[in-house]
């Protein structure tokens, strides 16, 4: 496609839309393919970065073959996007040319409702997802498969200096997905135990950033695989097999808190009995079909069950500043975008360690 201009653009100066080129699903076989399209003009809050890396988050797996039921195609996936600002708006304040950003899964809000008006602009009714969403002018959001992205400056997250750009991408998903309910719950308290279920993106960035956080760590495995990287590479303090009656029930009423990143059906009532009296389980992963929910453990201890999407802006920040304080990055694969369907392929099999990142910026060539 090429540059749509005004009548006249290229001697006024003024252009409507960019080309951008990216990978898109076009249809449930999910498979990812070069595809062609345009980015709005930097409007005058507007950021305008070149993709340097891009996570691939499950999400971008399910929503790629539709198991939700909700995409529309074609979709560019995702949305734990960073890279360099190469373009500011007139009205711009917080960002520079040069500067190391990134995107989340968010883009827009209302930014005056009641939860954006709490800095969880997550919850608004109105927040468009940066990847397969509608954003308010009706064209489909494109995500960080791309060589490069728009959006508004208060859907900018800064990436601190010191963390290597391609294992802080995931941070702007899988960290605050996992760092936002632990402050919401009052589980980012020293001492507190937390449980991790599924050593997957989500939940090998959720074992650092509780250990960053001053919690005792225990991870919940479905085998003995991962134990020893577990607890030697990523610094857990302990490790379980939920598929071993004696370990779970060895470990019986200990925690205050878990968070469940398991992207598939599983059973809730061995983690419900990990739970101390009052604990809460956290669901965050998202599971394509219904899980059953024994109640007599929630009502003989208060416990809680209760779910967290992604994080606000002011979370998203805290998650990488705190990542640059201690030094917390994502364990990436860094592939290069022509491996993207077998990396999508070996996502499903739970065949990563820990999180697949695109080298968009290297590799991701324009098709014309
Ligand atoms: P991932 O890397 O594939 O990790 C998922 C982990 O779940 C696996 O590593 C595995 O851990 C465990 N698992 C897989 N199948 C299982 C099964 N049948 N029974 C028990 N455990 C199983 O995925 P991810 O990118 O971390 O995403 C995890 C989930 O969170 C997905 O559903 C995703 O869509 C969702 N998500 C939600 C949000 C949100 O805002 N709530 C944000 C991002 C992602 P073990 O090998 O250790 O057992
Ligand atoms: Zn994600």
């Amino acid at each position: 496609m090429a540059f749509l201009y005004l009548p006249f653009g290229s001697w006024m100066g003024k252009v409507l839309e960019k080309e951008a080129f990216g990978l898109a699903a076009k249809d449930e076989s999910g498979v990812l393919s070069p595809f062609s399209f345009s980015r709005r003009e930097t409007a005058e809050k507007d950021v305008r970065f070149k993709v340097l890396f891009c996570g691939i988050c499950h999400t971008d797996l399910c929503m790629a073959k539709n198991e939700w039921g909700f995409t529309t195609y074609p979709l560019v996936p995702g949305h734990e996007i960073v890279g360099v600002v190469t373009e500011v708006g007139a009205k711009v304040t917080k960002f520079n040319t040069g500067d190391k950003v990134g995107v989340g899964y968010m883009s827009r809000s209302c930014l005056s409702c009641d939860s954006c008006s709490d800095g969880e602009e997550n919850y608004c009714p109105k927040m468009i997802l940066t990847s397969g969403g509608k954003d308010y002018d009706d064209t489909m959001t494109r995500g960080g498969y791309s060589d490069h992205m728009v959006c508004a400056e208060d859907f900018v997250i800064r990436i601190p200096d010191n963390l290597p750009l391609d294992g802080a991408a995931p941070l702007l998903c899988a960290g605050v997905t996992v760092y936002s309910p632990m402050k919401y719950h009052g589980l980012d308290k020293p001492g507190m135990h937390i449980g991790v279920v599924g050593l997957g993106g989500l939940g090998h960035v959720g074992v650092k950033i509780a250990k960053a956080l001053g919690n005792k760590v225990t991870v919940i495995s479905t085998s003995e695989r991962k134990r020893e990287e577990a607890i030697n590479r990523l610094g857990a303090d302990a490790f379980l097999v939920s598929r071993d009656p004696k370990q779970m029930a060895d470990a019986f009423g200990t925690m205050d808190g878990i968070i469940d990143t398991v992207s598939a059906t599983h059973p809730l009532l061995p983690l419900l009995g990990l739970l101390k009296y009052k604990g809460k389980l956290v669901m965050v992963g998202a599971p394509t079909k219904p899980l059953e929910l024994p109640v007599f453990p929630l009502i003989f201890g208060r416990k809680m069950v209760v779910g967290s999407m992604i994080g606000g802006i002011k979370e998203m920040q805290e998650t990488v500043d705190l990542a640059g304080k201690h030094n917390i990055t994502a364990d990436i694969e860094l592939i290069s975008a022509d491996y993207v369907n077998t990396a999508m392929e070996r996502l499903a099999k739970g065949d990563v360690k820990y999180r697949f990142v695109i080298d968009v910026a290297n590799t991701l060539k324009p098709t014309h």
